[in-house]
């Protein structure tokens, strides 16, 4: 199994797709280098929702005083350590991506919840080191499956995990909403994840646990392909005012697979998908992602993560494309689904650089 990794991570190091700076999206005006990028879904609109791209799925989302945080991870690690060695979480990348943070005057500490789409380790690497360092505060929940739980077991004694697989919508008459705020509420949706080259979908299962018994330093080298998937999962967030949802967003941390992560009818039927956030890496290596999901959900602005090098320093100034990912097919595939075919791809995906600021205007 180890050797079946090495093989397709070396052929994705190695592949033909060579990583670019975005120029062709800059161009298109998909891509910006701004680090304060406005979203305006009504022209008079009276509320911001703060959305900060951190790099891969890594978010954090500020609605008046209240953040929440999905999918932290700023420890980007070279393809070499990734496949033959091991990985560690990164002191400078970490510091560098809170100065990013701080210069919106978030810290940490402002985090309430910690939600984790899957339980490869960029997606949550750096979780262990906000916990051990007590870098957040002591009352946040954090939401994960079993998978992350796993990795993250010696490092949560003091904090409240919630399984999300006791959240994930099974029932769609009976969701189960997690209130954050009597303003906020997150809904865990079942997702997939789409394989990483190819057909070859690396790290799936559930993480051993003997090998995590081990992992009791945030900052200790571990393998990469012990992170395993675990359950992938998809979230709804809802911004209410006075009992009626304001404003909703849909955020994915993977791309999917056929009939899944798709977002139920009823909760559509509720109110639609103002905002999609959607990552690009390994898109093209599913037959339905993003176009069937697009078509469903019909969003009003998407917002494109996980599209940046990680296998390169956490330089966002440096900034390079994700190698294996083509760009081009997965534009293609949106403009085949014909909901903006009237209207300029740049009025309605945006792109920005790790660090960059979303101002969602509503
Ligand atoms: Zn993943």
């Amino acid at each position: 199994m180890k050797n079946t990794f090495l093989l397709f991570l070396l052929t994705i190091l190695f592949s033909c797709s060579v990583p670019h700076y975005p120029k062709k999206y800059e161009k298109q005006g998909i891509f910006s280098n701004d680090s304060i990028q406005n979203v305006v879904l009504n022209n008079e609109y009276k509320n911001t929702l703060q959305i900060q791209y951190l790099g891969c799925g890594n978010l954090l989302i500020k609605n008046q005083n209240d953040v929440i945080a999905i999918d932290p991870f700023f420890s980007n690690n070279s393809g070499i350590k990734t496949a033959f060695g091991k990985i560690k979480f990164n002191q400078n990348y970490f510091n560098k991506g809170t100065n990013f943070i701080n210069r919106f005057n978030i810290d940490y500490k402002d985090i309430n919840s910690i939600f984790i789409s899957h339980s490869h380790y960029d997606h949550l690497l750096d979780l262990a080191y906000l916990l051990e360092k007590g870098l957040v505060n002591k009352n946040i929940n954090i939401y994960g499956d079993n998978s992350t739980r796993t990795i993250v077991k010696n490092f949560i004694v003091n904090y409240t995990f919630n399984n999300a697989d006791s959240f994930v919508l099974k029932n769609e008459v009976n969701p189960k909403w997690i209130n954050i705020k009597p303003n906020m509420r997150m809904l865990i949706i079942p997702s997939s994840h789409a394989p990483h080259f190819g057909k070859i979908h690396l790290m799936k299962g559930h993480s051993d646990s003997n090998y995590f018994n081990n992992f009791i330093n945030s900052t200790q080298k571990l393998n990469a392909n012990q992170f395993k998937e675990g359950n992938t999962y998809a979230f709804i967030l809802d911004i209410m005012q006075s009992d009626t949802i304001a404003f909703r967003a849909l955020i994915k941390g993977a791309g999917c697979e056929v009939n899944n992560g798709e977002v139920s009818k009823e909760i559509l039927k509720e109110h639609p998908i103002d905002l999609a956030i959607l990552q690009i890496a390994s898109a093209n290596f599913t037959d339905c992602y993003p176009q069937n999901l697009l078509n469903q959900i019909k969003p009003k602005k998407v917002i494109l993560t996980h599209w940046e090098d990680f296998f390169k320093p956490y330089a966002p100034e440096k900034i390079k494309t994700v190698r294996a990912t083509n760009f081009n097919y997965f534009l293609s595939q949106v403009r085949k689904t014909n909901i903006w075919s009237n209207t300029d791809l740049k009025d309605v995906f945006y792109m920005g650089k790790p660090g960059t600021m979303f101002n969602v205007n509503y």
